[in-house]
């Protein structure tokens, strides 16, 4: 029963950003809301978003989330990082880790101290100074004091929105099954005052929570909010996925392979893998790219390929009047660095943070939009920059990619790495040491390096980085395989 000071919080749709809102909203103000979500089994879900980052573990810690019962639930492994395959060119890899590479000194990030040690003929991969890194290649995992290994999850994704829905439920969610037929405005201020379902009931609230999806039912259907469109940089717009039997053991780190208009993700689970195409429309059709896929498959397919169009971009408001937009409802930037369910815990932790216990504040919702707007724009940066450098020229994309204009904010940041070794850094900022991880695996490699690094002679550069590769493999070599530590932690 609602309470008189209770809000109500409407939440639309049932997929992983839908029931991410509800357990956490649920969980963390129980007693405060109460919470109604609404989701369609007619309509159903995106069905992929398998692969995380690391802040989910803070998100699970927030929500008291036993990671072992998680993990048994999704059918879920250990992810390191990405492996990068065919992106700088044909035939090369390299893999994006989690952690971070070498060892900074306050003066200078260890990139410079690397960079000169290359003019030296002292350094070698910038990924042999990752234990995250060397880690996922050896194939190996444990949990290490400390946070000691920095790692994420890959996750059957309707097997999480199924857990998270359980948890949402003993907190008291109430779940309707049933779909949206209309979305109700108020004429006076423009506020959604409820949603009208095809079993006949309508649904009021205080606040509502749109997870519709690509469909943004409410914040874009009924309240027009509007849309910035990133295609001009983000070219892939559809993608197929499909899902395999797995025929070996699970590697801890997902694979992108490029291809000839795009990419392709495998995602290992305990039990299957993920696999789809992402890729532009323009260059590769839906057909086409099915073939790719299928062609590049391992093991018995387990399902029929399904084609997935979307919109890269971002909606221009994520809160507006009493509607907050998250997941795919709130914009897409491609899935390369698996950042969509990070984007979810971020809009929600922060809504949680700004919660409009009194009411709807104007100033507020600014700085909830200014934050995740900031958010996304660096993300899209990011992303760009796996395109943008490269040497490949082997086909009309990659040939257009290469030449392509960027953000001003992203040719910045690569014009002071390339000339100086620095990393541009801002407050808040997902990606930190990523950003030189890819900016060297891409192939672009500093001119110069910070003088500070001249001060240790040859003798001593090469001691710092021979001393921190010996204690990286010495630890790597002690650590159980993937596979061996999942059968013992999932059992
Ligand atoms: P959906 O899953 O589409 O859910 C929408 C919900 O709204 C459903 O429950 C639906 O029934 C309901 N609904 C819609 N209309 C109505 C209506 N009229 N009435 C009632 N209910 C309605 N993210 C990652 O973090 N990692 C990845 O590796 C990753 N890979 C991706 C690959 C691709 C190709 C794509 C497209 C996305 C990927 N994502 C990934 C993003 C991720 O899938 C989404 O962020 C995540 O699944 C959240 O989706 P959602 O809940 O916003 O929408």
């Amino acid at each position: 029963m609602n309470q008189p000071d209770q809000q109500r919080v409407v939440i639309a749709g049932g997929g992983t950003a839908g029931w991410m809102a509800a357990a956490a909203i649920s969980r963390l103000l129980h007693g405060r809301v109460e919470v109604t979500l609404v989701e369609s089994s007619d309509i159903g879900t995106v069905g992929v978003g398998e692969a995380t980052i690391p802040t989910l573990l803070f998100f699970h810690k927030l929500l008291k989330i036993d990671e072992q019962a998680f993990m048994a639930a999704t059918n879920a492994t250990f992810k390191l990082g990405i492996n990068f395959e065919n992106w700088r060119s044909l035939n090369h890899a390299y893999l994006h880790a989690f952690g971070a590479t070498g060892k900074d000194c306050w003066a200078a990030g260890f990139q410079h101290f690397w960079r000169r040690g290359l003019d030296l003929g002292l350094s070698e991969d910038f990924g042999q100074y990752c234990l995250e890194r060397v880690a996922a290649e050896a194939e190996k995992f444990a949990h290490l004091p400390g946070n000691g290994l920095n790692y994420a999850f890959h996750i059957d994704a309707t097997r999480y929105a199924g857990f998270l829905r359980e948890l949402a439920g003993q907190a008291g969610v109430t779940r309707i099954d049933a779909t949206i037929e209309r979305v109700n405005v108020r004429e006076q201020d423009g506020f959604i005052e409820s949603l009208t379902l095809d079993n006949g009931q309508t649904l009021s609230g205080d606040l509502f929570i749109d997870c519709t999806g690509f469909r943004g039912l409410l914040i874009e259907k009924a309240l027009h909010t509007g849309y910035e469109d990133w295609s001009q940089w983000l070219l892939c717009d559809s993608a197929v996925a499909m899902q395999t039997e797995s025929v070996e053991a699970p590697l801890p780190y997902t694979r992108c392979i490029a291809r000839e208009a795009g990419w392709q993700w495998r995602i290992p689970l305990q039990s299957r893998v993920g696999n789809g195409l992402v890729y532009c429309s323009n260059y590769l059709s839906d057909e086409r790219a099915t073939e790719i896929l299928q062609q590049n498959i391992n093991g018995n397919p387990l399902n029929s390929p399904r084609v997935i169009k979307f919109r890269p971009g971002r909606r221009l408001k994520q809160w507006n009047r009493n509607c907050v937009a998250i997941g795919l409802s709130s914009g897409f930037i491609e899935p390369l660095e698996s950042t969509s369910i990070h984007l979810i815990q971020q809009g929600i932790v922060r809504l949680l943070r700004m919660f409009p216990h009194e009411g709807i504040e104007q100033a507020v919702v600014d700085e909830y939009n200014k934050q995740t707007v900031f958010e996304m724009e660096r993300i899209r940066d990011f992303i760009i920059l796996h395109y943008k450098v490269t040497e490949r020229t082997d086909s009309p994309f990659w040939q257009h990619c290469k030449q392509m204009d960027v953000p001003d904010s992203l040719a910045q940041r690569l014009a002071l790495f390339e000339k100086t070794g620095q990393i541009h850094r801002e407050n808040n900022e997902l990606f930190d040491d990523s950003w030189q991880q890819v900016m060297i695996g891409q192939g672009m490699v500093p001119k110069g390096y910070h003088p500070i690094a001249d001060t240790m002679t040859e003798r001593e550069l090469a001691d710092f980085l021979g001393h921190i590769k010996h204690n990286i493999h010495q630890t790597v070599a002690r650590l159980p395989l993937h596979q061996q530590y999942l059968n013992s932690y999932c059992r």
